[in-house]
């Protein structure tokens, strides 16, 4: 492979990121500007100009799909051998090769699910163990792993960051204390444990350190700005003394702070290596004028301490139709409409595999899965385990077992076991068994995938590699339509998007209910929703979760703003229709506007404040702070009642 050809399809800004020479870099940016591209090309560039070999590279990426993509990626520019893992399998990795030398003994086993463990902690100190209560105390846990913060020291941690806990902070430590103790009784370690152990192994065992670091050389890191402290330790264990690391991130992408990530190592970078080439990039090379502009519109108007870092971004691509947006009586309509209109655009030539449904929790997705079958379009369900319990999967990882070394290559022999499970040479006609069988060709493509990387890989080695994923929840990639939280989706891209879901108590999820971070954070949900569509952009919601339930649920408010006025969506729901003109209500509360048609000035009856409603409609909102430093030419400050009522 040829310079020319790595440094082909970059614009300067990147370029200068690429062939940076080996040392700290650091690329902010938005969202489709090319971070993932770039970094995957200065890791071809260092290689190919024989600055570093291919083994010696670790990177960094946040879902195992990410990791795939990239190691594709590379592939497709010539470059083999690099290792692109999460943070988790990474880790993994090297604890198992590790682990006979720093502990000993019996190794390990991977505890999946913590609740059963979290539930007898809580029984045993009397605290709450319904299945919520199992759930929130779940999550302390592997906050407090996250950020590093161990049961001793976990109420002054809380107290000190006015943290809400879900019951008194000494029970939750208490829980939390329990569980470490029941599950290193088991000599089982959970996920959290895979980086704490893998960090200590090279902080306590200088040996192990070195033999690392002279292994992996060169570290890149996606998606930074949702390192835990935790994830960041283990990076500082791997790096040592050394610098030559490149980080890229979104501060408007920080989607994991409830879990104990921050944006603060990638906005501090550049003063932690006063040496570090700093790129800031803003062109996006993904979407639509349409969708970069709705992007821009959503994250325009974010409060708190990342919109400081705020880069509008500059769509590239020529135009494509506007977002549309749709309102159901109920979910189940909700997800039926969106299911037809996907059958409608696979007929009509756009590939399953460009298409996508993002929803908010993973509780919504079997409404869509439902509603795809029907209608006979094959999906995948990213960021679940759930792959691994589908039956035909099942039976498929036990007659891969049990096949012994068989060493026919290994794809064909996968191929011959998976047979008698149902993998026919074509697609059967039915939706469902069209569904079995793209999970089995999955599972062939993951052994394809596995020779690319082993090409000595054997059928044991094979079972190892799918217990392993099935251990670590990372799914293969089954062609089809894509169902994912926008937690899973974060780092991908696809032609269409249909965004659903969005009320109420589901965008921004109940929780973040009167919490402003909170609220940012879902904000920021949406924004990298929204920024994964290339070209169609579908945004839906509904009024009752059950047919003929009660239409109680309001759309969300991140919507505001985004459907245009004339739009008959954002009519029904601002309760206009009838005959003649709609009534103008409030964006923001929905109740009549008052005052003078001619003037075009109205002022809302209800909200707690004194400002032109439309007018208010058409302005920015600036935190005074930020108008000052943004050199806004002007600017009118609102009373908090009136920012709280927006
Ligand atoms: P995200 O923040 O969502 O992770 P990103 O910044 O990592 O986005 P990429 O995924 O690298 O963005 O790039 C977005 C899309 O733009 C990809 O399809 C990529 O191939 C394309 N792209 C990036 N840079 C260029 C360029 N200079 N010219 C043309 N296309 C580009
Ligand atoms: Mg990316």
């Amino acid at each position: 492979m040829t310079a020319p050809t790595l440094e082909a399809g970059l614009d300067d800004e990147q370029l200068a990121a690429v062939t940076a020479p080996r040392g700290p870099v650091c690329v902010l940016a938005g969202a489709g500007t090319g971070k993932t591209r770039t970094i995957t090309r200065r890791i071809a560039h260092l290689v190919s100009t024989g600055h570093i070999a291919p083994g010696q590279v670790l990177a960094v990426t946040f879902t195992a799909r990410a990791a795939g993509e990239m190691r594709t990626r590379l592939r497709a520019l010539g470059v083999s051998g690099v290792q692109a893992r999460t943070f988790h399998a990474a880790a993994l990795r090297q604890l198992r090769y590790f682990w006979p030398r720093v502990v000993g003994g019996q190794q390990w086993q991977l505890l999946e699910g913590k609740l059963r463990l979290v539930g007898q902690a809580a029984a045993r100190v009397k605290a709450g163990t319904d299945a919520a209560a199992l759930r929130d105390f779940a999550g302390e846990i592997e906050w407090s792993k996250a950020t590093l913060v161990t049961p001793d020291e976990y109420p002054a941690a809380v107290a000190k960051l006015r943290r809400e806990t879900p019951g008194p902070a000494e029970q939750v430590a208490a829980v939390y204390a329990g569980y470490e103790a029941l599950k290193n009784r088991a000599e089982m370690l959970d996920f959290d444990d895979l980086l704490l152990h893998t960090a200590a192994a090279m902080e306590e065992h200088a040996g192990v350190a070195e033999e690392f670091r002279d292994r992996y050389r060169c570290f890149v890191v996606d998606e930074y700005q949702d390192v835990t402290p935790l994830q960041q330790r283990v990076l500082d264990a791997w790096l040592g003394e050394r610098d030559d690391l490149t980080v890229v991130g979104d501060a408007n992408q920080t989607i994991y702070t409830f879990a104990g990530a921050s944006p603060r190592y990638l906005l501090e970078f550049p003063r932690r290596f006063p040496e570090a080439v700093v790129v800031r990039l803003q062109r996006d090379y993904r979407s639509t004028p349409q969708v970069v502009a709705a992007a821009n519109t959503l994250i325009g108007s974010a409060r708190g301490p990342v919109a400081g870092s705020r880069l509008r971004l500059i769509g590239q691509l020529p135009p494509g139709p506007e977002p549309d947006f749709a309102e159901h009586d109920d979910e189940p309509a909700e997800a039926a409409a969106v299911a037809k209109r996907i059958a409608r655009l696979i007929t009509d030539g756009t590939p399953a595999s460009e298409i996508a449904v993002l929803f908010r929790i993973n509780a919504q997705s079997e409404v869509y899965e439902q509603a795809l079958t029907e209608v006979g379009v094959p999906y995948q369900v990213r960021g679940g385990e759930r792959f691994f319990n589908r039956p035909e999967v099942r039976r498929a990882m036990m007659a891969v077992r049990a096949a012994g070394a068989l060493d026919a290559p290994l794809v064909d022999a996968v191929r011959a076991v998976l047979a008698p499970v149902g993998l026919t040479p074509d697609p059967p006609a039915g939706a469902q068994q069209r569904a079995q069988w793209e999970s089995l060709l999955a599972i062939v493509e993951l052994a394809e995938e596995l020779v690319a990387l082993e090409p000595d890989a054997d059928m044991p080695r094979f079972a190892a590699e799918l217990e392993t994923r099935a251990d670590a929840a990372h799914p293969p990639t089954v062609q089809g339509v894509t169902l994912a939280s926008l937690h899973a989706a974060k780092g991908l891209e696809w032609d269409v998007v249909f965004l659903v879901g969005l009320v109420e108590g589901t965008l921004p999820i109940q929780h973040a209910e009167g919490d402003d971070e909170a609220i940012e954070e879902e904000r920021r949900l949406l924004y990298v929703g929204l920024t994964r569509a290339r070209r169609r952009l579908a945004l839906s919601w509904a009024l009752s979760r059950q047919p003929g339930g009660p239409r109680r649920r309001r759309r969300s408010r991140f919507l505001y703003g985004l459907i245009p006025d004339e739009h008959p969506a954002s009519r029904v729901a601002n309760g206009g229709g009838g005959r003649g003109a709609p009534k103008p209500r409030c964006r923001v509360c929905g109740s009549p506007l008052i005052g003078a048609d001619s003037l075009k000035l109205r002022r809302c009856a209800d909200c707690p404040s004194d400002v032109d409603v439309e007018l208010l409609d058409r302005l920015r909102v600036w935190r005074a702070d930020e108008a000052k430093e943004q050199q806004v030419p002007a600017y009118v400050i609102f009373t908090d009642a009136t920012l709280t009522a927006i």
